[in-house]
């Protein structure tokens, strides 16, 4: 581990987005997400789940204002993950335990948006909203309206299941990225002061908790980066230390025996740095991961780093999805054994993905390892992206690779199979967390240290490094042609990733090899011309993943395609490519010669070749799946 080698990240403010593709997303966030959200978190959207986010903000500042006037206010139980106007009484707490998360979420993407577009209109309900926020903390810094609202005295009591410091998490990560936005201290303020008192409550001679939900550990560590408070970066340490110890701490608190099994599905189950299979609910799992390279860095923990790339070798290697969608199985939303892949029955939930993509930029940071670059590519162009609709207004928590949808209408082992996006949901992580992804996508594409500048990503913008300004103007997901112009600030080397599923490139400058990057001197003003040979692929699967034998996916550059029944009729199961299939490119659609198998209604049969017609097959970027309505989609097609 050799830390004078480590890279860190780009903040956003650095960086000017101009790639066509991604500007037209980060403006559907702006124009059609993040408006839509704030109206979500209002509840004043027809037809969709109510929210309660800023109700319950509004309910929790009253309650401190009695607080602090020594009045009276109820005490309601806090004995639920889910509180509806039928199991919970008037004046208390609604919603999700995680529900603050929500509101923290919108106000992160809003401060990367407005970096990407200025938008007095929208800083100012973004202020508005902060001040609500803020009005609901407690004096000792405790901000968390479920307990707020319910009971004060029962703050912190079971760490594992409700969240608090899931939302402190959030609260924190959105105060980081507001304040690099507008350089606005009060949400920041706000989330130090809950930070304090987390400090001061949890610790080697204090409370041995550490969260059931992971993010606090990478939220304060981002606190520390802005206010270079240690202790903010001590606590972060000791949760991921403390994690996983036994005598458990769950089971002290809560009074049960311990049963090892099922601290797995919270990564629990023994301490991180021992940790080396991905386990457990997927989100949880990739978050852990994150704060725990955050640790590795900062405290040079070797330990720790070892674990991080065990962790991420075994995802990328046996339990990632092609479209970079993780958490195969719906029970517990979890990682499954390895090469369990299953197309059909997968969850793949986007904000997986998303955190997948949080982890590995850590990584790259502190080793720059094309196959980690790959891994967010993957993520990022199939399953983050397949998240949401293209009018920006409906979304995927679930990104199956295969969808019948009389599977999932009849079958309850498929019931979280979505054959269409959804407007809202009361359980919202996933539309928020598709908008601060988006909006603050150039953070994932860059990093640099003193000497060196990695593009891992081959967006297209202007950015604004220590070493240089650089400005890539990227056809990469057209032609694979990029041309990157160097200014720079002093002698200093470029690090270009070559992709995986490039097998023939060229640069217009001379160049060096190294675990997957190009790298070359610079010395003077030059633009260096890089093209990617973005040919179309069959991929073919592990023989391990069963489902997928005598199967291919259709690649092309960073896109996985997938078949959809609008344009390829019914039962596509029956459609094979040949093996030496020629494939026509025309726009975003692929077009190929295929069979179609006659159809045999008859049950059982003595076995003979089977009939075929020629067929045109038409495929789309999966990510774009399901915006014609409800239909057959398959990823997979047979050979
Ligand atoms: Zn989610």
């Amino acid at each position: 581990m050799d830390i004078s080698t480590f890279s860190r990240h780009i903040n956003s403010s650095r960086i000017e987005i101009t790639d066509s593709f991604w500007k037209s997303k980060m403006e559907l966030v702006r124009k059609e997400v993040i408006p839509y959200q704030y109206e979500a978190l209002h509840d004043r959207v027809i037809g969709a789940e109510k929210s309660y986010s800023i109700e319950n903000f509004i309910k929790a500042g009253e309650i401190v204002k009695k607080l602090k006037n020594g009045e009276e206010v109820p005490v309601f139980p806090t004995d639920k993950w889910y509180y509806t106007e039928e199991n919970a009484p008037q004046g208390a707490f609604h919603g999700w335990v995680f529900q603050d998360s929500d509101v923290y979420k919108w106000i992160e993407a809003v401060g990367f948006s407005l970096i990407n577009h200025p938008d007095k209109d929208l800083e100012n309900k973004a202020d508005d909203i902060i001040n609500i926020v803020c009005n609901a903390q407690l004096p000792n810094g405790y901000l968390d309206t479920l307990f707020i609202i319910n009971d004060r005295e029962a703050v912190f009591s079971n760490l594992k299941d409700w969240h608090e410091l899931y939302c402190f998490g959030h609260l924190a990560e959105a105060a980081v990225g507001y304040y690099n936005a507008t350089r606005k201290r009060k949400l920041l303020d706000t989330a130090c002061r809950f930070a304090d008192l987390i400090c001061d409550t949890f610790g080697s001679e204090k409370i041995k908790g550490y969260p059931g939900h992971e993010i606090a550990e990478m939220a304060l560590v981002k606190l520390y980066e802005v206010t270079e408070n240690a202790k903010y970066l001590e606590t972060a340490r000791f949760f991921i230390d403390e994690r996983g110890k036994k005598p458990y701490y769950y089971d002290i608190v809560l009074g049960r025996e311990t049963v090892n099994d099922n601290y797995h599905y919270n990564q629990a189950h023994c301490q991180p740095k021992l940790q080396f299979e991905a386990v457990g609910h997927a989100v949880r799992g990739v978050y852990l991961y994150s704060g725990m390279a955050d640790i590795a860095k900062y405290c040079k923990d070797e330990e720790l780093y070892i674990a991080c790339r065990k962790l991420m070798e075994n995802i990328i290697t046996k339990k990632m999805y092609i479209t970079g969608g993780i958490g195969s199985t719906v029970d517990g939303e979890a990682f499954s054994y390895d090469y369990d892949l299953p197309n059909d029955l997968a969850y793949s939930e986007t904000c997986a993905s998303i955190g997948l993509i949080f982890f590995a930029r850590r990584m790259l940071e502190m080793n720059p390892d094309a196959e980690i670059a790959d891994a967010v590519e993957r993520a990022l162009y199939n399953t983050v992206l397949s998240g949401m609709s293209l009018d920006g207004k409906s979304f995927f928590y679930v990104n199956p690779l295969e969808v019948l949808p009389e599977a999932s209408h009849k079958d309850s082992r498929k019931r979280h199979i979505k054959t269409v996006r959804q407007k809202w949901f009361g359980c919202a992580c996933c539309p928020p967390n598709l908008s601060r992804l988006i909006s603050s996508v150039g953070e994932y594409a860059f990093t640099e240290n003193d000497d060196i500048v990695y593009v891992h990503q081959y967006i297209g913008s202007r950015i604004n490094t220590e070493n240089a300004d650089i400005e890539i103007i990227s056809d990469y997901l057209n032609s694979g042609g990029v041309k990157i112009i160097l200014n720079p600030k002093k002698s200093f080397t470029l690090a270009l990733r070559i992709p995986s599923w490039c097998n023939k490139f060229s640069f217009s400058r001379k160049y060096e090899i190294r675990d997957g990057y190009a790298y070359f001197d610079i010395d003077k003003r030059i633009e260096i011309n890089a093209e990617f040979d973005i040919c179309v692929k069959m991929i073919k699967c592990s023989n391990k993943v069963r489902g997928n034998l005598d199967k291919v996916a259709v690649t092309r550059g960073p896109f996985v395609y997938c078949m959809e029944e609008i344009d390829n009729g019914k039962d596509l199961q029956m459609i094979k490519l040949h093996k030496n299939t020629k494939f026509t490119v025309c726009g975003d659609n692929i077009f190929a010669d295929g069979l179609r198998e006659k159809e045999s209604e008859t049950l059982y049969s003595e076995w003979q070749d089977a009939e075929f017609e020629d067929i045109a097959v038409k495929l789309i970027p999966y990510h774009k799946w399901a915006n014609r309505g409800e239909n057959e989609m398959s990823v997979y097609i047979r050979i």
